[in-house]
């Protein structure tokens, strides 16, 4: 970067130093042109009216003005007099560009280089009322004089630039690169780094990044050690039991006892291991999943028959109202989310509690409902259900078979569904879990 802007730099301000002087060369010589030209013009009228000239009377070289130099020709083109006496063996001058138009218009001018390098020789030539032409001309600078006279100021302001250019490009590059370096350094503060305007949407995106595979890493490796630890109680239940069955320890009822027990745990890793895959399966699929029309409220109906044995195992009554209604989703899903629901609503309930599982309209919004008379969640732990494996009561769910994964599928699909989950309870009354889907007809 520092290089680019410091050639970029030089490069611009070197060719605005070249168009600069060339113009004011050119700009130079124009007035400079016109000045002599001025002059000499100013000069021949002022001889003209001097009789002297008319006549051709002047002596050969008498008349000397600093390095004027004057010529008068006949008009046959014959030279009746000069000023510079070494140039009076000339040829004939009616050829000369500025005695020719002097002939024809009356006045005449040009530039012709000087055998003097480096200088230009201006003429200016004058119709005499006797038909003769009398001529000054004088030498100047000639364009390439002037320019290269101006070489030396020219030079030492490339130079005089160059080491501008290197000091202003250090600190360009500098305060140019410095945000964007601190916005490397530190990732979390981005909003205090001042960074360009252009770079914010840049820099939200790669933070949102940062941030987004930071969580992933750290909820993958708390999913791990939750994984870990769970599997870890039934197996060691398992391994307990067979080895008292093993060194023979279990006689009669007991080995009964400790079989019923590694089937417990073994039924439990089972569970735990199929949840598990099931939620890394809604993990990588999401969107994969087919979507068709479906009348929740059959699918419901169907699911709490299933669940009705469960029901009156744990002495719950469970019931199913509401109306049919059909919405866009992915049947395996749906069972899955009405069957974790209820199941939760039956295990964390009283005997003799009830379940009712409604299926209504709210406006355009299809609804499922799943309300218990049950034990209820706590304040404190209503956010946290959904999170894998939490559990509201420990040694509670366990008894009752479970992993503390149900919920977590439940947002899943919910999200899968683009549904909304909502949750009202109260400790020993009850539980209402509301599951909103979204209006058909806006999706
Ligand atoms: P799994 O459903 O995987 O067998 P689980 O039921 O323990 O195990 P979740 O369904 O995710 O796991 O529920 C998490 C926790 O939320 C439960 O352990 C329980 O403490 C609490 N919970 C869930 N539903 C209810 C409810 N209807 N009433 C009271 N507590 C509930
Ligand atoms: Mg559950």
């Amino acid at each position: 970067m520092k290089k680019k802007i410091n050639k970029q730099l030089i490069l611009i301000s070197s060719i605005a130093v070249v168009i600069t002087v060339l113009l004011m060369t050119i700009v130079f010589y124009r007035i400079l042109q016109a000045q002599v030209l001025e002059d000499l013009k100013l000069y021949a009228s002022l001889l003209a009216q001097n009789s002297e000239w008319v006549q051709g009377e002047a002596d050969e070289g008498s008349y000397q003005k600093e390095d004027m130099r004057i010529t008068v020709i006949s008009a046959d083109g014959d030279v009746l007099y000069e000023s510079d006496a070494d140039r009076t063996a000339m040829d004939n001058h009616l050829e000369r560009p500025e005695v020719r138009d002097a002939i024809q218009y009356g006045e005449g001018q040009s530039v012709r280089q000087s055998s003097t390098k480096g200088r230009n020789t201006f003429y200016y030539a004058l119709l005499l009322e006797d038909g003769s032409i009398l001529r000054v001309a004088r030498e100047s600078h000639s364009i390439w004089s002037i320019l290269y006279r101006s070489l030396p100021v020219f030079i030492g302001t490339l130079i005089l630039l160059l080491v501008v250019c290197l000091a202003l490009s250090r600190y360009l590059t500098k305060s140019l690169v410095s945000p964007i370096e601190q916005m490397a350094a530190d990732m979390d503060h981005i909003e205090d780094a001042n960074v360009y305007e252009e770079l914010v949407p840049f820099a939200e995106t790669i933070k949102a990044q940062h941030e987004a595979i930071l969580s992933n890493a750290n909820m993958r490796q708390e999913f791990t050690a939750n994984v870990s630890h769970e599997l870890k109680t039934p197996l060691a239940a398992i391994s307990g039991y067979s080895e008292l069955i093993e060194n023979g320890m279990a006689a009669g009822e007991d080995a009964v006892r400790f079989a019923a027990g590694i089937h417990q745990s073994a039924n439990r890793l089972l569970t735990l291991i199929n949840d598990i895959i099931r939620l890394s399966e809604l993990d990588v699929m999401k969107e994969e999943e087919p979507f068709e029309e479906i009348n929740l409220y059959e699918l419901a109906q169907d699911s709490v028959e299933m669940l009705q044995i469960r029901a009156e195992e744990h002495g719950v009554i469970l019931s199913i109202e509401g109306s049919p209604c059909t919405i866009q989703g992915n049947r395996q899903m749906l069972e899955e989310l009405i069957y974790n629901l209820c199941d939760n609503a039956i295990c964390y309930n009283n005997i003799g509690g009830s379940v009712f599982v409604t299926v209504e309209m709210a406006g355009e919004q299809p609804v499922l409902r799943v309300r218990d008379t049950g034990i209820g969640i706590p304040m404190e732990s209503q956010e946290r259900i959904f999170e894998r494996f939490y559990r509201v009561d420990k040694s509670r769910s366990k008894s009752t078979g479970g992993t503390g994964l149900g919920l977590a599928i439940v947002k899943h699909i919910v999200a899968a569904h683009e549904a909304h989950i909502s949750l009202v309870s109260e400790v020993g009354k009850g539980t209402e879990i509301t599951v909103t889907f979204a209006d058909r007809k806006e999706t």
